[in-house]
């Protein structure tokens, strides 16, 4: 480490110490202090909303409209939700207690979990470092947080938004690039709560252990679109195409690549072009509902797999203007660059099956669970066997995306594609520690579990069994 790193790493100490003195004098914060941080919260946002649009806009080029619906918008309404369930939800719940300890009442607390940290991503830098902070939040924490380095302007009113309006013992936003994390994964968090790569999600992962911190890593992969040969062709094509699209490509659970029957391949592959030359035109680079690739790294990185022979719609990119255009590449082979990695731009490899088995031959053969699968059908068994089989953090059936928008569905990985979930409910729950709480009356005493244990063991054995 560099004495930079050293300094660093002291000041960091000095902030999560901060914290963990509040929170212990302080926790477990009430009901209304958590409403009233979060509607504090709800207001900062509401506040910088043009600001972060932006900001946004200036990073990724992201047009207002999904600047709204994914980002500023998205947070509102689960601080909303939140809002309005977390008295539900913080509730205790009593279980039932079983006759041999009797008398007696058992509950569940939902308690924090102290100090946590979250680290966030660039490519919904607003909602991935706003919608676990709301959870972590309402299930009592303290929190800092990490935005990513790779969308300044974006990380510049997070930071200034939220460490002006929060006390830096409750919550502290910090920007900072992989220097700045390595210095806070080194401190003794609760909770590592990490939105990314896998790669780095591995890092997290040994720095946590090395403490024993619980950590929530949700990470990326590669999401599959399966067409089945009784699709609904044309809503399969809209809907493909608006996953793909969104945030041009830039989503974990965009579709990364295409499985396609073999029956209606050409029939689909030809909508797919119509669609996207409708949408999108002659000119893509100059369309405003087509965002930008985060940096010339990454936009270097996409151009690479484009193999121009496969291409049948798209293919142009400009790595100073950081443009790629929406692509289609079909007649792919698992061999292929582009089946290697995540794809995490706008470019769809399209590959047919003849069978479902060959489908999940294909999707079993790639090295991580999907964080997400889609799959397109009319036939109810077969969207049944498909989402059964499938092993996938979240499946959609007849479209994309979506199951994120629903706040009562957990949304996480399995596998390599992440550990642990959250949006509404399950976020505070994922922010919490349930704790067990039996509580024993005293007016009857049983004398079974105590020695002498002569003549019990009969009776325990009718009891247990
Ligand atoms: P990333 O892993 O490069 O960066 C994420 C965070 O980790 C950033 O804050 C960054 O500063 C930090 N970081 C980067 N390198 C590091 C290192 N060597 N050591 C410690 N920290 C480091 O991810 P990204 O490029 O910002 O985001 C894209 C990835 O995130 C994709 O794989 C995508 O699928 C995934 N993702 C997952 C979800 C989800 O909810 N599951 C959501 C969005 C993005």
């Amino acid at each position: 480490m560099s004495k930079d790193s050293v300094t660093l790493a002291d000041d960091y100490q000095q902030r999560v110490q901060q914290q963990r003195t509040f929170f212990m004098k302080s926790q477990p914060f009430s009901y209304t202090y958590r409403l009233q941080q979060l509607k504090l919260l709800k207001q900062t946002i509401e506040a910088n909303k043009s600001q972060l649009i932006e900001a946004l806009d200036t990073d990724l080029s992201k047009p207002e409209f999904e600047a709204y619906l994914t980002e500023v918008g998205f947070v509102l309404n689960e601080l909303s939700d939140t809002l309005k369930h977390l008295k539900k939800w913080m509730k205790p719940k009593k279980v039932s207690t079983p006759y041999f300890i009797q008398p007696a009442k058992s509950h569940i607390h939902a308690t924090p979990l102290g100090v946590c940290l979250i680290i966030s991503p660039f490519n919904y830098p607003v909602s991935l470092c706003l919608s676990p902070l709301i959870a972590a939040l309402a299930a009592g924490n303290t929190c800092i947080v990490k935005t990513s380095e790779l969308t300044p302007n974006v990380s510049r009113v997070l930071s200034t938004m939220i460490n002006s309006a929060f006390a830096p013992e409750y919550v502290q936003c910090i920007e900072g690039d992989v220097e700045h994390v390595t210095a806070l994964l080194v401190q003794k968090f609760d909770h590592i709560f990490f939105t990314g790569s896998s790669e780095v999600g591995k890092i997290v992962m040994q720095q946590a252990a090395k403490q024993l911190t619980p950590v929530t890593l949700e990470l990326g992969g590669k999401s599959p679109c399966i067409v089945c040969a009784d699709a609904n062709i044309d809503i399969a094509v809209k809907r493909i195409v608006y996953g793909k699209m969104l945030n041009t490509g830039q989503t974990c659970v965009a579709p990364d690549y295409v499985l396609v029957a073999d029956s209606i391949k050409q029939e689909f592959i030809d909508k797919l072009v119509g669609r996207i030359n409708k949408l999108y035109g002659n000119e893509p680079s100059k369309n405003p509902a087509l965002g930008r690739i985060v940096n010339q790294r990454h936009t270097s990185r996409i151009s690479e797999l484009i193999e121009q022979e496969k291409v049948v719609v798209g293919g142009q990119f400009d790595i100073e203007q950081r443009y790629i255009a929406p692509t289609v590449m079909a007649n792919i082979e698992l061999s292929d660059a582009i089946m290697q990695q995540e794809i995490f731009g706008p470019v769809l490899p399209i590959m047919s099956f003849t069978d479902h088995d060959q489908a999940l031959q294909i999707i079993e053969a790639l090295p991580a669970h999907p964080l997400a699968a889609y799959i397109f059908s009319e036939n109810q068994s077969t969207q049944s066997l498909l989402s059964t089989k499938i092993q996938a953090g979240g499946i959609a059936i007849n479209h994309c995306i979506q199951h994120l928008a629903n706040p009562n569905l957990p949304f996480g990985g399995v596998g390599l594609s992440g550990i642990g979930s959250y949006h509404g409910k399950h976020g505070f729950d994922r922010f919490s520690h349930q704790k067990s709480v039996l509580s024993a009356s005293t007016w009857l005493d049983l004398p079974l579990i105590y020695p002498p244990y002569k003549h019990k063991l009969s009776l325990l054995k009718k009891m247990f069994k």
